[in-house]
């Protein structure tokens, strides 16, 4: 049976307040896209995973953080541009939409300040102290977390999610982002079905299959006014994909990806026609999580040979 993930980094400020100069038009949408996206998954019934930056549930802080180990300046906006933009650093109004939402949507982790966790520079304390702070506010809201999305797509310190008892993570893709994924799959028919494995910690990696937003800027405004949106067309190849060959299929984004109507009308579009999919076929919507649990539960803990029941597979 086939079926389709969507997982989304939902992380207002967070997600750019170590860049410069700011992607305003992006840090601006991130409200506007979380409550659009909530819309399009109820209409629709996409029950979807949505990674949140454990900081946006916090009531409020003091820009210092004293007790995380974080490299020196790393809350410095918090302080500084953004000490006068609440909106930007906390969203406990947008994470009880959420979870107040009539679909089952999974809760999920994407850090608690957005640190990327392979960089050289983030070392196991400060790996552990991201854990435990978004581990202890969500316990705190009543969500039990089981899978991750590491910021930026940066794996790093995969013991230390099993250490806290996640189940899963998305993986990178195997599928470059814009312009050339789209060369890839379209032109040269490669796949875009993943393929969920069990890593060395006993966490389920579930790999991306494609950025919805991955091909932007002037070339897709030429694009669409030629064709119809390629990035839709591209996704209704994944779904269908996924429905023929009993695959899966992950597409991904950031609520602060709509920054424009037409981008709204994308993500109508492929909800759409995935619902309609799912309506005509035996296709189901799954979430991070119950692709963890189906993938792990086969296997036993062994790796293999105990089955779900406690019965034996194997020889031994
Ligand atoms: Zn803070
Ligand atoms: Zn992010």
């Amino acid at each position: 049976m086939g079926s389709v993930v969507c997982s989304l980094d939902a992380e207002l400020g967070w997600g750019f307040h170590d860049l410069e100069p700011l992607p305003t038009e992006r840090v601006e949408a991130g409200r506007r896209g979380w409550s659009t996206m909530l819309e399009l998954c109820e209409e629709f019934d996409i029950p979807a995973t949505w990674a949140v930056v454990g900081h946006l549930m916090l009531e409020g802080c003091d820009g210092v953080h004293e007790d995380h180990p974080a490299p020196d300046g790393w809350f410095e906006r918090e302080r500084t541009d953004w000490w006068d933009r609440p909106d930007l650093r906390f969203g406990r109004d947008l994470v009880d939409d959420l979870l107040q939402s009539s679909v089952d949507h999974e809760f999920a982790s994407h850090s608690f300040s957005h640190v990327l966790f392979g960089a050289p520079s983030t070392d196991r304390e400060l790996a552990v102290a991201e854990l435990e702070c978004s581990l202890e506010i969500a316990d705190q809201w009543g969500q039990h977390v089981d899978s991750f999305i590491y910021p930026r797509n940066d794996v790093g310190h995969r013991d230390v999610l099993a250490e806290f008892g996640l189940n899963a993570y998305r993986g990178t893709s195997p599928t470059y982002d814009g312009v050339r994924g789209l060369f890839d799959s379209t032109v040269r028919d490669q796949t875009m079905l993943v393929e969920p494995t069990v890593d060395e910690y006993g966490l389920v990696n579930v790999p991306a299959s494609m950025f919805l937003f991955g091909f932007e800027g002037p070339a897709r405004t030429v694009a669409e006014s030629i064709w119809q949106d390629p990035m839709v067309l591209q996704a209704k190849r994944g779904i269908d994909e996924a429905v023929r060959n009993d695959g899966l299929f992950h597409m991904w984004l950031h609520p602060n990806n709509l920054t424009h109507p037409r981008d709204d009308h994308r993500m109508r579009a492929i909800l759409e026609y995935l619902s309609r999919r799912r309506a005509e076929t035996d296709l189901t919507v799954e979430t991070m999580g119950d692709v963890a649990r189906r993938v792990r539960v086969p296997r036993g803990v062994d790796g293999g040979t105990v089955a779900a029941d406690g019965g034996i597979m194997g020889d031994n």
